[in-house]
């Protein structure tokens, strides 16, 4: 006895996915191969995302990367700059800021982003899908390749395609290594070869290997099963978001349409062209899934097949659930203006915080475990840890001065003076002593206050405590 679920919304094609069959094995999906205006477009804008990308690590200023995120080292550069694990809080609102604005995206505008920005889709449908129809040609031969037994045919194909794919695969794992190390280390890699840097090659291969699988194997099942922004879909979309949908008041009740015979039927003429082009395999006619990347396929091929039954275009278009099913288009709702007002006050947390980020970062804190001393001149002092980062790739000139309490003097513990200079994103850790007369010690936790003055500027006041017995 079979057992068919059945989706709360009472709609057959919810309670299943398109990638698996009723016994639970993978559809492998034959999308044919798209053709039209929004597919030129999707060509032309991914060429130009696809140059700035593999392009990216080559591209300096001042001789430093533009963009650098190097986890490994904790170090990143965002458009020329630099920033330093003490900048966490504001790379953690840099990136609350990103999700905001996909999350404010995504509620009026829906999967724009899968299906004309997002690397997975532009590598598979831009690179390693046109190697595929190049070398086995279009859905209905890829399919009699695979049905047919292994021959010369068949391997030549098969073999060339995943060698070529391997390839790519390794060329985008470098580029995506030049991202995190910095394309001079990667080139330094190539130059001395993997026995030099065995972890390294080994990390490069499985990087590889991975990517290759993910465009050679998985594909649609990234965005369906993987990745978090797709499984959002279902949170963050809305009847009044705009998706790629199928006019269902226009294009019912759907049928074919005979020559010369009066029929009451809609504009689709259920050609399932729509269908046969979808990469991730399903039919749109169904309605919004969480399956469908919003990559415009089905426009372009829905368009073709008006254009020829001389039918105005847009039976599949870019429209909210809500403007298909009544006729009225809204793009703004309570809940995007909610939206947007939250991002702009981010926004504008940030660049207030961008605008007035110091060039130097430090900090000063009383040696732990360590009481007071008295100097061989009688005078108590507190022994302190102190840590100057320089954020910037300029070289500063810092100075380390206390301006509270009134007579105190700062004794550096492992240089001599305590001026010195900061190389660019440099680091400079130590300690010094904070030296007060006995007489001066009027109560057993006096504040104090020191300077970090760069290039004669100063950055920061820190305050602290000085703690030693009162003499009475
Ligand atoms: S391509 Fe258009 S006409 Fe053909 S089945 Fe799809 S929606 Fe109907
Ligand atoms: S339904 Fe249309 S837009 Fe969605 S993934 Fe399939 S072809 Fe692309």
């Amino acid at each position: 006895m079979s057992h068919q679920a059945i989706a709360p919304s009472g709609e057959k094609y919810r309670d299943s996915i398109s990638l698996v069959d009723k016994g639970g094995d993978r559809n492998w999906v034959y999308p044919k191969k798209p053709k039209g205006p929004l597919y030129n477009g999707r060509t032309w804008f991914s060429i130009s995302l696809m140059v700035l990308l593999f392009a990216g690590p080559f591209l300096k200023l001042n001789g430093h990367p533009l963009l650098l995120l190097n986890v490994l080292e904790r170090k990143f550069i965002i458009f020329g700059i630099p920033f330093w694990p003490q900048d966490l809080p504001l790379f953690a609102l840099l990136m609350l800021t990103f999700v905001v604005f996909i999350i404010v995206f995504t509620v009026v505008f829906g999967r724009v982003w899968c299906g004309w920005a997002c690397p997975q889709t532009i590598f598979m449908e831009m690179l390693f899908r046109k190697i595929e129809y190049w070398i086995e040609g279009d859905f209905k031969a890829q399919k009699k390749l695979d049905d047919q037994p292994w021959n010369t045919e068949k391997i030549i194909k098969k073999g060339g395609k995943h060698i070529l794919f391997y390839v790519l695969a390794v060329f985008i794992a470098n580029t995506f290594l030049s991202y995190l190390i910095g394309v001079d280390e990667v080139e330094k890699l190539i130059a001395d070869g993997p026995m030099a840097h065995l972890g390294k090659f080994f990390a490069l291969l499985i990087f590889s290997t991975v990517f290759y699988f993910v465009f050679a194997k998985f594909r649609e099942i990234v965005c369906i099963v993987v990745c978090p922004y797709g499984r959002l879909q279902g949170l963050m979309l809305d009847k009044n978001s705009i998706v790629v949908a199928y006019d269902f008041v226009r294009g019912e009740p759907r049928g074919f349409r005979k020559k010369g015979v009066e029929q009451n039927l809609g504009d689709c003429v259920d050609c399932k062209r729509c269908v046969q082009v979808c990469p991730t395999g399903i039919d749109i006619r169904n309605g919004t899934q969480l399956e469908c990347i919003n990559c415009t396929a089905c426009i372009d091929e829905c368009n073709d097949v008006m254009q020829k039954i001389n039918q105005p275009k847009g039976l599949i278009r870019y429209a909210s659930q809500e403007e298909v099913s009544s006729g009225i288009k809204k793009r703004i709702t309570t809940r995007s203006v909610a939206y947007v007002t939250i991002l702009l006050v981010l926004m504008s947390i940030l660049s207030y915080l961008l605008l007035t980020r110091r060039a130097v970062e430090s900090t000063v804190l009383r040696t732990p475990g360590m009481l007071h001393q008295q100097q061989t001149d009688g005078r108590i002092s507190n022994m302190y840890n102190f840590e100057v980062v320089n954020k910037t790739f300029n070289a500063q000139q810092i100075e380390v001065k206390v301006i509270e309490p009134a007579g105190a003097e700062l004794k550096m513990v492992d240089r001599e003076k305590s001026t010195f200079d900061l190389g660019e994103d440099g680091l400079v850790k130590g300690s010094f002593f904070i030296i007060l007369p006995q007489d001066q010690i009027k109560s057993n936790n006096i504040k104090t206050k020191v300077q970090v003055i760069s290039n004669g500027e100063v950055m920061e006041t820190i305050e602290s405590t000085f703690v030693a017995p009162v003499k009475f």
